[in-house]
């Protein structure tokens, strides 16, 4: 051991001990061969547990600092040859603690002819603490790194990869190798690298991370998926700034999921047009362009026709003529057909910026985009009207369509979607109103029908609730006894304005506009509520007949309500008579066949109304629940003059003995018809010969005369 520098007084050997005593690190002097301890320091004391006074006598193996012989010679002999001091970590066992790991640093002191060890304890429990701590988090995030289902990959400050985890490799088809090879731009078409500029500019640099954005990466067979990503600043551990790493998912699930999504919320799900929305959006989006377009083209033009063809737009608003007799004769199907072909043959008519949708039931709009002339739009509506010249094939019947079309031009008839759709379909109102199967421009005009039937057709819409309905009833006169046997309930609008409408006039308004079912439900419970009144009188009609109409017959559930309202009344069913139309009964769908069965099984009765206006087949009449027929107004109106219509009349009546059913004339005028009706062998009567349809209280007045 070397002198000291100096003792310069007052510092002394006692000095050192003390500065030996208080160093805060643990120190133990022990004999060599033996380990006996000599001394130790109070940062031992601390540490381990042990009172100086307590190892008096002691070795280093006693205390557990030591647990092995063998290994502490083996640390004497390194000591020996090496000669200097020998560090190892070693496990050391506290007084009360559990042992903790310490580096520990031993130097032989050789004093004379005594050897000792002189041992420093350094504590690195906290250190292998961390490292294990680090460890496990390294697993943890490799175990992340390889199976998570996002890509990661990080590339330098050139953006070339430096390390990508399997999900990314299997995104875009490459091998690790291969990727390695490449930067990011080789795998992001170019379209997206001034994105990425930005996101690098604006975000990355600034905070260091980017929001979570959209893009494309290009696969190694070429094609191109999109991915949502996350880009970080990569630091080195000197903080210096080595290039960027990011979080890669691939969302082409996604996107497809919200396309198909935004698909049916667009598109007409039976036609696969367009649909309403899509309709006023891209009408909105044309008519912005349109009104562009004529500010560009003003200045240089004159106003005029000139000035509005460079801008002009055209809406053609199509309906189908009679749509709703094909799905009230031939059922929802042959209708929903129909809709399809003629969706398809508009779709292949028209050119590729032309844009076909539709706008609901068999109303379908053309949108000619700027510029379109007026000529044009008008050549596109008989183009239209030409598709449906010939029959339109379903299901091996042919069917014979057409339809009105109505146009509107921009700016001329309206500046904004609703103006325009208002008055192309006004213009189709009108050219409904002037035959169908045509076509008519707004802006001249309208004629005094259709502002009639709009309305009509919005006074409508609140009658009922108003209470302005009314029923009439027209006696039913039996040939033999001239006697009342039944009434017809025939319904009129009792319209505040006008007075008294007939229902030839709302009627077919109602049918259209789907509400002629809320119209018949309530005639039926109306006319079933007189019946029991004058049933609770004992007057003596024998029956109450109430039209059906071909709505009600297939859409609601007629013999539910049926019943509801006998039992209500307590009316027995015979007394309650349904008037169908021909082409009702001759409609087989399975709705109408379950119709028929249950009113059959109830008992009300049924009579085929307007007959001889349809076409009938003989045999199926047969077989139908039905017990009266009621020939149509126009075979009777003639019978004096009309041979022909004699003939038929006859012919119906000896049908209708055949089959054993009652036949019942309408609109019997004359003597004359009477008794060739009587003579024919033709049963009921009714017509203004005998009453006009009349309120209740007259028919009430009538069996009072008597
Ligand atoms: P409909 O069932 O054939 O009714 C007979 C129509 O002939 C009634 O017309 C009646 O006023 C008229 N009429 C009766 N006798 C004579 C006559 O001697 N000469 C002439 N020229 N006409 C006569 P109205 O009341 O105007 O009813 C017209 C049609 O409206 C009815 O024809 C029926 O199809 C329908 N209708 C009436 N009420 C209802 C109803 O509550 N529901 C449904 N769905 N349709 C109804
Ligand atoms: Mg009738
Ligand atoms: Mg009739």
């Amino acid at each position: 051991m070397s002198s000291p520098l100096a003792f310069i007084p007052p510092f002394s050997p006692a000095h050192c001990s003390a500065i030996f005593y208080d160093c805060p690190i643990p120190f133990i002097i022990t004999t060599l061969e033996e380990g006996r301890f000599v001394e130790v320091n109070a940062a031992f004391e601390r540490t381990f547990g042990w009172k100086r006074e307590e190892l008096r006598e002691k070795t280093s193996f006693d205390v557990g600092i030591w647990t092995n012989r063998e290994e502490r010679s083996v640390l004497l002999n390194r000591i020996a040859l090496e000669g200097n001091m020998y560090s190892a970590a070693v496990i050391v066992a506290c007084r009360d603690d559990a042992p903790r790991h310490y580096r520990m640093f031993a130097m032989r002191l050789d004093c004379g002819a005594v050897s000792y060890l002189f041992t420093a304890f350094n504590d690195i429990q906290g250190q292998l603490d961390a490292e294990k701590d680090a460890q496990s988090n390294r697993n943890r995030f490799l175990h992340l790194y390889n199976t998570m289902l996002d890509g990661y990959a990080r590339v330098d400050t050139n953006r070339h990869f430096l390390e990508c985890n399997r999900s990314f490799r299997e995104m875009l088809g490459y091998t690790e190798e291969e990727l390695l090879q490449l930067t990011a731009s080789d795998i992001t078409p170019a379209e997206w690298h001034a994105l990425d500029i930005r996101i690098e500019l604006e975000q990355l640099a600034h905070r260091g991370y980017s929001d979570i954005y959209e893009k494309e990466h290009i696969r190694k067979d070429g094609s191109i998926f999109p991915v949502e990503l996350q880009l970080y600043r990569s630091i080195d551990t000197n903080g210096n700034f080595d290039g960027f790493w990011g979080v890669v998912r691939d969302i082409s699930e996604r996107k497809r999921q919200q396309a198909s999504i935004d698909y049916l919320a667009y598109h007409d799900p039976l036609t696969q047009l367009p649909n309403r929305i899509l309709l006023l959006e891209k009408l909105e989006h044309t008519l912005k362009r349109a009104k562009r377009l004529a500010n560009e083209h003003a200045p240089e033009m004159p106003p005029g026709e000139a000035d509005h063809q460079a801008s002009q737009v055209a809406l053609l608003f199509v309906d189908l003529d009679h749509f709703k007799n094909v799905n009230d004769t031939m059922g929802h199907p042959v209708g929903d057909t129909l809709l399809q072909i003629a969706a398809s043959k508009m779709s292949h008519l028209l050119r590729e910026s032309d844009f076909l949708a539709r706008a609901g039931g068999d109303e379908f709009i053309i949108l000619l985009e700027a510029p379109i002339t007026t000529a044009s739009a008008a050549g596109v509506a008989n183009r239209v009207l030409a598709l449906f010249a010939a029959p339109i094939m379903v299901q091996d019947q042919e069917i014979y369509m057409s339809a009105s079309i109505g146009i509107s031009l921009f700016p001329k008839d309206g500046d904004d979607s609703e103006s325009m759709i208002k008055h192309a379909d006004l213009a189709m109102f009108k050219a409904k109103d002037e035959g169908r199967s045509t076509f008519r421009f707004y802006g001249a005009e309208l004629g005094a029908g259709i502002l009639e039937r709009m309305t009509l057709e919005h006074a409508l819409r609140g009658a009922l609730q108003r209470n302005e309905l009314i029923l009439y009833y027209q006696p039913q006169i039996s040939l033999a006894s001239g006697q009342i046997v039944g009434v017809e309930a025939l319904v009129r609008w009792r319209h505040p304005e006008r007075g008294i409408i007939p229902p030839g006039h709302f009627i077919p308004i109602a049918e259209d506009i789907g509400i002629i079912s809320d119209i018949g439900g309530w005639v039926l419970q109306e006319a079933c509520r007189q019946m029991a009144e004058w049933r609770d009188e004992s007057l003596p009609i024998l029956s109450m007949s109430v039209n059906i109409s071909a709505q009600q017959f297939e859409r609601s559930n007629l013999v539910a309500i049926v019943q509801e309202q006998l039992e209500k009344h307590r009316l027995p069913p015979h007394m309650l008579e349904l008037e169908v139309t021909e082409s009702i009964l001759m409609h087989k769908t399975e709705h109408t066949l379950s119709a028929l069965g249950g009113l059959k099984k109830l008992g009300v009765r049924l009579a085929i109304d307007d007959f001889g206006t349809g076409y009938s087949s003989l045999g199926y009449l047969k077989s139908l629940p039905v017990q009266r027929l009621k020939i149509d107004y126009s075979f009777v109106r003639d019978i004096g003059h009309d041979s022909n219509d004699e003939a038929i009349t006859r012919a119906v009546i000896a049908l209708s003995t055949n089959l054993s059913l009652e036949t019942v004339a309408e609109g019997v005028e004359r003597e004359e018809q009477e008794k060739f009706l009587r003579d024919a062998g033709c049963q009921i009567a009714q017509g203004f010969r005998y009453a006009h349809p009349l309120p209740a209280t007259e028919i009430r007045a009538m069996f009072d005369e008597k």
